[in-house]
């Protein structure tokens, strides 16, 4: 089922990470940034993910002894500090996950290098290190983002989507691992409603939401691959969602031959394997007509 699978660690049958995007209300302040800050209803809605959800998320961590990666705009640290910390306090990783989530498309050339190294310093600075992944906001990552990350060894980056497992990235200037996303494991589709930025869905019910992500796991398990989620705490940090991501848990740690880690850890774990798949970049480097 896999062309070019990876054996993980001890034994395990699949590798599988829950990340978090910790977007909170970043994404009112870039999408509407004339009169964000009397946009209550969605500042409201952000601010639910670093003050109620995600000490509800470490806390289903420690608990069942897990740790994981959270990306965090350099705004959303410098805003919301003790968020941070608890993170940091619980061992978990924080990757890069630019300025004010800015769109990499929309944001380029020095305005797009100076958001990314101001978001960088708000790493080393909180964390007191460098950031060893990225996921670019809404994942438009550009070649002039993989040039950064290679720029500054960033070990990984988690945007695009040209393999069901990591692969290799490799640029003019040296390589990355790919930790792919996918839009099917993704909790925007299912649970994000969000007007300010024109995203008008029907917001599905919990279980009929997550159902898809357990039917990624089956495959992934079955074929020895890579499950990763990509999460907001705002959506699925919520009650009634987190309350079932919290059983699926329980239930895999118990009955599954999984392997939990941070990207982090995969991407160091992935130094010692051999024939990965590689993607050479630039894909492109003129206009196709
Ligand atoms: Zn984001």
């Amino acid at each position: 089922m896999i062309q070019n699978p990876i054996t993980w660690p001890n034994g395990a049958r699949c590798a599988c990470a829950i990340t978090f995007d910790m977007d909170a209300d970043s994404l009112i302040h870039i999408a509407r940034p004339a009169d964000s800050t009397d946009r209550l209803h969605p500042i409201a809605m952000g601010r639910y993910g670093p003050t109620v959800a995600i000490p509800r998320i470490l806390d289903t961590y420690k608990r069942l002894g897990l740790k994981q990666s959270f990306f965090i705009p350099g705004w959303c640290m410098e805003t919301y500090p003790d968020a941070v910390e608890a993170i940091l306090q619980d061992g978990h990783e924080i990757g890069h996950h630019g300025w004010i989530h800015e769109d990499p498309i929309a944001t380029k050339g020095a305005a797009q290098e100076e958001a990314f190294e101001k978001a960088l310093e708000t790493h080393k600075r909180m964390t007191g290190e460098a950031p060893r992944g990225y996921r670019a906001p809404v994942y438009n990552i550009t070649q002039q983002v993989i040039d950064l990350l290679v720029k500054h060894d960033f070990r990984y980056d988690s945007s695009m989507m040209a393999d069901d497992i990591p692969y290799v990235v490799k640029t003019d200037g040296g390589q990355l691992y790919e930790m792919p996303v996918h839009w099917g494991t993704d909790d925007w589709p299912p649970f994000a409603h969000y007007d300010e930025i024109g995203y008008l869905m029907p917001v599905r019910g919990p279980s009929a939401g997550l159902e898809g992500f357990w039917e990624e796991f089956e495959a992934q398990y079955e074929a020895g691959g890579f499950f990763m989620l990509i999460l907001h705490p705002f959506l699925t940090g919520r009650l009634a969602r987190w309350r079932l991501v919290e059983q699926w848990l329980e239930a895999t740690l118990a009955e599954r031959d999984v392997w939990f880690a941070p990207l982090e850890d995969i991407a160091a774990h992935l130094d010692q394997v051999d024939g990965m798949r590689v993607e050479t970049l630039p894909y492109y480097t003129s206009p196709q007509t």
